[in-house]
């Protein structure tokens, strides 16, 4: 009997790695595709910026958004930044792209403003890669002067983990970077392992809730409680919170509740492309400024 079970533990053991050594191969595969396919994106110019607007809980108006990145892949369509940043960042390829991010986000928040659009502050998703390059500061810099854009409508995001790191190199970074008037904002917060005496030493401007807390704001005692710690954090240390992925009224209901100050989700809008970004900030006339999503109609 013994024997038969060793047998079993043995070929299923087998077995099991083969499999795990195909799926390795797999993803192998898979990845040096997208990497390789992320270098043509570069070079004919795939990536694209979609924004996302975020409004103020209280009002509903659009306050600031959000630039995300978007591949027009010529064989699978679009594709969202959560579907091929993890495989630019392991390629090291990030770097290249998110000088194009920087550098597009940039220009075409100038270029609204030009136009006479409301100005809106545009915040830009940093990977930490990019973050621990020493070069970043001068980049922004660069960023910044090519476009014309004043600093203070730009909002740099990184992520606690990322913080985390380094974090007397990180704080210097960011230090230089707020110096020069741009924003800085802490995304994801409360997934990551950020010490609470450590998220002084850093200059920032706003506190992200993660939207897994966000997800079950009404139906888990836990997420709220969370969610309301985050506020209450974020008050103490005088900084704006924004909840992200708010997808029902509810949700949006007990954050204006809470008196979080920003709200961004599907519910109030999507990330889109510039031309529907323009409709909209042109549909909300300076005085109708209030209440344009359908999300907070009748809330
Ligand atoms: P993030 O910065 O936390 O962005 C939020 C993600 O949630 C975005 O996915 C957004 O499209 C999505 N989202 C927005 N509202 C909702 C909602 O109501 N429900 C749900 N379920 N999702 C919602 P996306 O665009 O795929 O981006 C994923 C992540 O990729 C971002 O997370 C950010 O960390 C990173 N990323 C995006 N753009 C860039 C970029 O230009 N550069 C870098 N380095 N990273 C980027
Ligand atoms: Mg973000
Ligand atoms: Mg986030
Ligand atoms: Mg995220």
């Amino acid at each position: 009997n013994a024997d038969a079970a060793m047998y079993v533990a043995k070929s299923s053991g087998r077995n099991s790695f083969q499999f795990f050594t195909a799926d390795m191969n797999a993803r192998v595969r898979e990845f040096l595709r997208v990497e390789n396919d992320l270098r043509s994106a570069l070079k004919n110019g795939e990536f694209r910026l979609h924004y996302q607007p975020q409004f103020d809980a209280a009002s509903g108006e659009i306050l600031a958004m959000e630039a995300l990145i978007r591949w027009q892949h010529p064989q699978r369509g679009l594709l969202l930044a959560g579907q091929f940043i993890r495989v630019a960042e392991e390629s090291g390829l990030i770097e290249e792209i998110g000088d194009w991010v920087l550098n597009e986000a940039c220009r075409q928040a100038r270029e609204w403003q030009r136009r006479g659009l409301k100005a809106l502050p545009v915040s830009v998703n940093l990977s930490g890669f990019q973050l621990y390059r020493r070069d970043i500061v001068a980049k922004v810099g660069r960023a910044l002067q090519s476009s014309g854009l004043e600093p203070r409508w730009l909002e740099l995001e990184v992520t606690e983990s990322v913080l985390m790191q380094d974090v007397a190199r990180v704080a210097g970074i960011l230090q230089e970077i707020r110096g020069m008037g741009v924003k800085l904002a802490l995304d994801d917060f409360g997934t990551g392992y950020s010490s609470l005496a450590y998220l002084q030493r850093f200059p920032l401007s706003r506190l992200k809730v993660d939207q897994t807390f966000v997800r079950d704001i009404s139906v888990d005692d836990n997420d709220a409680a969370i969610c309301k710690a985050i506020i209450a954090l974020a008050r103490t240390l005088g900084l704006q919170v924004v909840a992200e992925g708010v997808e029902t009224p509810q949700q949006l209901a007990f954050l204006r509740e809470h008196r979080c100050d920003l709200v961004q989700g599907n519910l109030l809008g999507a990330a889109m492309a510039p031309q529907q970004l323009e409709l909209l900030l042109g549909a909300q006339g300076p005085e109708e400024s209030r209440g344009v999503s359908r999300g907070f109609r009748g809330v």
